[in-house]
């Protein structure tokens, strides 16, 4: 597992359209292993794609450095359950902040208790940069998926 982005997947994201999130959005770029995660703030809500539900922690664990390297702490990946039964993994800055997710969003139900994924402690590493990719980068990136 890289130690900087917390997975063995070096180039699993973008995972989606990843040819136009590699051109359009601001990356979050591992300075470790390389690894492009989407950090873009959506203009319209402010939102960043971490914040968005994922369907298994695995998948949301491939945000997560982008999520704490923005809070610049160690976030957790929650379990969401809706009220219909569905399950999804969001993840939060704190606890906190997945209740009162909770409580504006009636159809969720509960959430974990605690993270089912959180790591232990925030690291800054000296090679990160965050910024949008070249051609050449975007071409050479998806070479290597
Ligand atoms: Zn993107
Ligand atoms: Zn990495």
């Amino acid at each position: 597992m890289c130690e900087e982005c917390y997975t063995p997947q070096r180039r699993a994201t973008p995972l989606l359209k990843p040819t136009d999130c590699l051109k359009n959005h601001t990356q979050y770029i591992c300075g470790t292993c390389g690894r492009c995660i989407c950090i873009e703030h959506d203009p319209k809500n402010g939102l960043q794609r971490w914040n968005f539900p994922f369907k298994s922690s695995e998948i949301a664990k491939l945000y997560l450095r982008a999520a704490d390297h923005t809070m610049k702490k160690p976030c957790g990946i929650y379990e969401i359950k809706a009220a219909n039964g569905r399950v999804s993994y969001k993840i939060f800055a704190s606890t906190a902040d997945m209740q009162s997710f909770l409580q504006k969003n009636k159809d969720k139900k509960r959430g974990s208790t605690a993270p089912v994924f959180i790591m232990e402690e925030y690291v800054e590493y000296p090679h990160t940069q965050v910024r949008k990719l070249t051609a050449d980068e975007i071409v050479k990136y998806m070479a290597e998926r």
